[in-house]
């Protein structure tokens, strides 16, 4: 019942605003949901176009709910990018929503070459959805970000175009600046475990063994026996350091450095790492680029 009215509140809403499609002060009106989407749209919209964010720092995307201000925000938008692959779980049926409602609504992802993407069986889209980990794949999303932006604002293109050039040239250097940092850690060491699953594409596209403690959601929890045969692993491989994520809940990694300890084999905390969300606005981490080197010094240094 409660689903049925929140959907006719969408579609009053939606309806009520339908005509207020025109541009803010000649601007787009943008709305992403997660902090990596709004800082890529930032980068290349420039002050060509509005954007607002869903998310913020440190919200899990995996459990967002929409409230009826974000409703709003996302029936005024002129374009909706969001990152897609059921990453947003809770929010598919809002976007499936303004999507069939012919709103401009983008999910990045869909411009990936699937057949290149990590399967999973605990997506509803039956693959990894933190692509985002592989720069590659964030090129991908400012290539097509610029696409949409260029359609839409036809008078801009050529601007949106040199933003993203330059924005890429930026990330390839991000490539090359993270690879030379990670040389410097031997590959035996290179093995990343972390709170939840939200690494396997960092670790195939530079070479990391990832092992997450919650599986690939955070919608699902550690049972006690993943936290007993990740400690043995953890042994095994004479691992120096763990990892908590930004987004996530510190407890399971901290039940699973006890479990480790009590085994006699001395785990440290390695830091907190940014997965699902950058982070604070106007700090170095709150910019992807910033957020790469941020994760990637944390572990190589842990690791060492
Ligand atoms: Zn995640």
């Amino acid at each position: 019942m409660k689903k049925i009215i929140f959907l006719l509140a969408i579609t009053l809403i939606f309806t009520a605003c339908k005509d207020n499609n025109a541009k803010d002060n000649g601007k787009l009106n943008i709305v992403t949901t997660t902090t990596m989407l709004t800082d890529l749209v930032q980068n290349i919209g420039g002050d060509l176009v509005n954007v607002q964010g869903l998310m913020g720092s440190g919200v899990d995307p995996h459990l967002y709910k929409a409230s009826e201000g974000d409703v709003s925000k996302l029936v005024n938008a002129d374009i909706i990018f969001y990152s897609g692959l059921h990453l947003e779980g809770k929010l598919v049926e809002v976007l499936e929503k303004m999507e069939s409602s012919n709103k401009t609504t983008i999910a990045l992802a869909d411009a990936l070459d699937k057949k290149t993407l990590i399967g999973s069986e605990y997506f509803a889209s039956n693959y990894d959805p933190h692509v985002w980990f592989d720069i590659n794949y964030f090129e991908q999303f400012a290539e097509k970000t610029a696409a949409v932006l260029a359609e839409k604002d036809p008078t801009n293109a050529a601007k949106y175009e040199a933003n993203k050039e330059a924005y890429i040239l930026k990330l390839e250097a991000l490539q090359n600046t993270i690879k030379q940092t990670i040389e410097t850690l031997p590959k035996e060491k290179r093995v990343l475990v972390t709170a939840h699953d939200a690494f396997n594409y960092f670790g195939k596209a530079y070479g990391f063994e990832v092992v997450g403690l919650q599986g690939i959601s955070t919608a699902t929890e550690a049972g006690v026996q993943d936290v007993q045969k990740l400690a043995t692993f953890i042994i095994d491989k004479q691992i120096k350091a763990i990892f908590i994520e930004s987004s996530v809940p510190k407890r399971t990694i901290e039940a699973l450095q006890a479990s480790v300890n009590s085994k006699g084999h001395d785990v440290k905390i390695g830091g907190t790492l940014y997965s699902d969300a950058l982070g604070t606005t106007g700090t170095v981490e709150g910019t992807y680029i910033g957020m790469f080197k941020y994760n990637v010094n944390t572990i190589v240094n842990a690791l060492k």
